[in-house]
């Protein structure tokens, strides 16, 4: 299944103020994207452009610069600028200046950067010239391995950190799913069907698969093992999960209602998508949403199905109804994929699988990192994050860790003290900004020093 999750590697270009990092940026970039100033320390933002080096497509980052440059603090803010680009790098390009030589700061900086665990790449700039060898022969006292020696306001050496970065970055068939702990990308979708007794999920399996294949009168000795059967259609397969706990309930009448919300947990903890199931002539019930907060509960992702269609009259307000219904009472579903069929003559039951596997790509979505932290920046300014016992809570950079469901990490200081009200600011933020309605969006605080 081609998933559009893929995600550019990352290359950051690190160092102390005045070393040339935005002559390099430019150089790589083959354009005059960051503003260049001689005056150590010109504020400006951190720079992010996508280009190819040499095949290979990369999103290539210029950490931020800062107000002055005072030696005592300098060290302090040069991390704090970096971090967040350095903790979303593949690799990191550290970049010192061959006429000043190694500094403390470049020292203390290197320390640092060495223990984030990241590739990284030492370029000795400002090496134009015969002195210039000569100092980057020196840097290999540094520990970080081979120096590369380049100019880049000339253009010298920079072919060799070109190779030098391309080597360090990881293989591009890694690219995808890079950080996700499925990175299976060509099974079948797990899928589960769930909804309250009658709803018609019995009737909607057996008109997926064409034929009548889910039992479901009573049989003795019925086996409580999960069964699993496959759909196929152009796009791929789809193993729908748990069909004996639809044949469950024909079994024990008597604690129906009961078991469904219990059979619905056991199907959708083995699922990806779920498909909640709706008797749209009923409209949504209290059960209905006892199974909806356990589809958000466990990160699944979800598409509202309103069966029997084909009994309604007044579908539209109905349809507007139910979906009002669930998104007001969970907001995590906000925007939702709802599908509307009649599983019993089957009409419309078609648009139920393309709604699935859309909602899937999303469930499964890689915001890249560079929008992610322009957004994130304009978010905080628009929106600051509050006082809390008389002290503004910071939160510094964000970062996705991973996707299904799509998972943010804030790093800041405090960031346990962050109110739910502007967690859900910041989620409501990410769901309408990157298109990722319907999906539960989580986030996950650490505090950094
Ligand atoms: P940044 O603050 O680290 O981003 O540094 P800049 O890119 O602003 O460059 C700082 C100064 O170093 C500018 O005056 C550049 O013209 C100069 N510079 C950058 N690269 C080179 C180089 O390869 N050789 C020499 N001699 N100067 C350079
Ligand atoms: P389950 O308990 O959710 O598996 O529900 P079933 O599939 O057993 O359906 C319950 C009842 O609703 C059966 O009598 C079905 O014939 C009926 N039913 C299911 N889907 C539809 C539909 O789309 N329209 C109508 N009118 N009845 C349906």
């Amino acid at each position: 299944m081609a998933l559009s999750t893929k995600s550019l590697p990352v290359v950051v270009i690190a160092g102390r103020p005045n070393v040339g990092k935005s002559t390099l940026f430019n150089r790589l970039a083959g354009r005059r994207y960051a503003i260049v100033n001689d005056q150590p320390g010109v504020t400006r933002d951190r720079k992010s452009v996508e280009i190819i080096l040499r095949d290979r497509s990369v999103s290539l980052v210029d950490t931020a610069g800062w107000e002055e440059d005072d030696p005592q603090t300098v060290f302090g803010r040069m991390r704090k600028s970096s971090e967040s680009a350095v903790a979303s790098a593949d690799v990191v390009v550290f970049c010192v200046d061959a006429r000043s030589g190694i500094t403390p700061v470049d020292e203390h900086f290197a320390q640092w950067l060495r223990k984030q665990g990241k590739p990284i790449i030492l370029a000795v700039n400002k090496a134009e010239g015969h002195a210039g060898d000569i100092a980057a022969l020196e840097m290999y006292s540094f520990g970080l391995g081979e120096p590369y020696p380049v100019s880049a306001e000339h253009g010298q050496g920079v072919g060799d950190l070109i190779e030098a970065v391309l080597d360090a970055l990881p293989n591009e068939d890694d690219e995808i799913f890079e950080d996700f702990e499925d990175d299976n990308v060509d099974r079948p979708l797990k899928l589960a069907i769930v909804g309250r007794p009658n709803a018609g999920k019995s009737t909607l399996v057996n008109q997926l698969l064409g034929e009548q294949r889910v039992i479901t009168g009573p049989e003795a000795g019925l086996t409580r093992d999960s069964i699993s059967v496959f759909l196929c259609d152009e796009e791929g397969e789809v193993e729908l999960v748990d069909t004996a706990g639809l044949r469950r309930k024909a079994r024990i009448d008597e604690t129906l209602e009961k078991m469904s919300v219990s059979a619905s947990l056991e199907a959708l903890k083995m699922a990806e998508v779920v498909v909640l199931v709706i008797d749209a002539e009923l409209g949504v019930h209290e059960q209905d949403l006892q199974i909806a907060r356990l589809i958000e509960r466990e990160g699944r992702c979800c598409v509202l199905a309103l069966n029997k269609w084909d009994i309604l009259e007044d579908r539209e307000a109905v349809r507007q109804k139910i979906k009002d219904r669930i998104e007001i009472s969970l907001t995590q579903m906000n925007g939702i994929a709802v599908v509307s069929f009649s599983a019993l003559t089957g009409r419309g039951v078609h648009k139920l699988l393309p709604a699935v596997r859309r909602a899937y790509a999303i469930w499964n979505k890689r915001v890249p990192t560079g929008a992610l932290n322009r957004w994130f920046e304009e978010a905080i300014t628009r929106h600051n994050p509050p006082m809390v016992e008389g002290r503004r809570l910071k939160i510094r950079y964000i970062t996705q860790i991973k996707g299904r469901p799509p998972t943010f990490v804030l790093f800041g200081t405090r960031t346990s003290k962050i109110p739910m009200d502007y967690q859900r600011y910041l989620v409501n933020g990410l769901r309408a900004t990157f298109d990722m309605p319907g999906t539960p969006i989580r986030l996950q605080f650490r505090d950094s020093k």
